[in-house]
């Protein structure tokens, strides 16, 4: 698709950040690139992104990527020799510049829909966890906030522009993750907090941030409103997908369960009525205790399935093969994208094989 795209855009040429990218990240070292392939900063760095070569005793090896991308620019090539114009009628369904990109008038509508419940600015942002489908967003909505209680204030003397623009929260290993993957500075974190457990009173509510370590990785937190009641789980909590437990990033499947226990010991519910905690997933449609109570207990029995084969010897390609979440596919299961079924039971099948390597990150 890219020579469509470059052809009809009349790009004169693109930045590539990762033709031979082969480094473990941020360091020198060379790892096993066909063992890792995200230079271990999967999932900020999906599988394969650095590099489109890779080094070969005699040479550098082709990919498919690589391939992929060189058909691209026949095709860039086909449509120039055709004498085909940049702006045919025939290319008229591919994007323009003005299209791109799409998240940022999602939050221009998010911001929107905020300010049609207050005239305030934002003035805090929480980040559960440092993926960028829980912080794409930072630069833009922080930008459109204001923090006065940073005006004036210890940080004003060392940070010119302190107080301009909402100030984002997290737990310090989210910072520590957003720094290494080097996302932009005005979206990260600036104020972290390292105990288990960040309070904070704001428009009249008390607001609690809990970090939950080694669930889906090191640095996720959970946000109770609770006043209000609502609990904002991040990815520790979803209703489409298996946890998407990153155990290069210091996940585990006893860190997940831990994790949803604690948000089970902090709801309230009402019986046979709509009422009780609510409970915002990280993706997916608003629930209450009930569906997190279901997503717990459905780990718990993978957990447990897995674990069982485990104890007689399995290794994980039989455990992958004996299909252990058969039950649970139709609702949570994925084969393709960036969370497979695969990949979670291979998450669990690792942390339990390996409890002090996953704990220890
Ligand atoms: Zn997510």
């Amino acid at each position: 698709m890219s020579g469509f795209l470059f052809y009809h855009l009349q790009a004169k040429g693109f930045p590539h950040w990762g033709y031979d990218y082969w480094f473990k990240m941020d360091t020198q070292q060379v790892p096993d690139l066909f063992q890792e392939g995200a230079g271990y900063a999967w999932p900020g760095i999906p599988y394969g992104d650095p590099f489109e070569i890779y080094p070969g005793p005699n040479g550098p090896i082709d990919s498919i990527r690589w391939e992929v991308f060189a058909e691209s620019l026949q095709d860039y090539q086909l449509l120039q020799t055709a004498g085909i114009p940049p702006d045919s009628p025939l290319l008229k369904d591919l994007k323009t510049y003005a299209d791109f990109p799409k998240s940022e008038a999602w939050i221009d509508k998010t911001i929107a829909a905020i300010k049609k419940l207050s005239d305030r600015p934002v003035q805090f942002i929480a980040n559960t966890g440092f993926r960028a489908d829980h912080t794409g967003g930072n630069v833009k909505l922080r930008a459109s906030g204001l923090d006065p209680s940073l005006q004036g204030s210890f940080f004003s003397n060392q940070f010119a522009d302190a107080g301009q623009g909402a100030t984002i929260m997290s737990h310090q290993n989210t910072q520590n993750h957003m720094d290494a993957l080097k996302m932009p500075s005005a979206g990260v974190p600036s104020d972290t907090f390292l105990e288990d457990r960040r309070r904070k009173f704001h428009n009249d509510d008390s607001i609690e941030m809990f970090w939950e370590p080694n669930a889906v990785t090191d640095g996720d937190s959970i946000v109770h409103f609770r006043r209000a009641d609502v609990i904002v789980t991040g990815d520790i909590f979803t209703t489409t997908q298996y946890p998407f437990i990153d155990i290069h990033n210091g996940g585990s499947v006893q860190g997940e369960i831990k994790a949803l226990n604690d948000i089970l010991n902090r709801t309230v519910y009402e019986h046979e009525e709509d009422g009780g905690t609510l409970v915002v997933p990280g993706h997916g449609y608003l629930s209450n205790e009930h569906e997190v109570l279901e997503y717990r207990d459905m780990v718990v029995i993978v957990r447990d399935r897995v674990r069982d084969m485990i104890n007689k010897g399995a290794t994980l390609e039989q455990v992958k093969a004996a299909r252990l979440t058969a039950d649970y596919d139709t609702r949570y299961g994925k084969s393709t994208g960036p969370w497979t079924t695969d990949m979670f039971v291979e998450a669990v099948y690792s942390g339990l094989k390996q409890p002090a390597a996953a704990a220890s990150k």
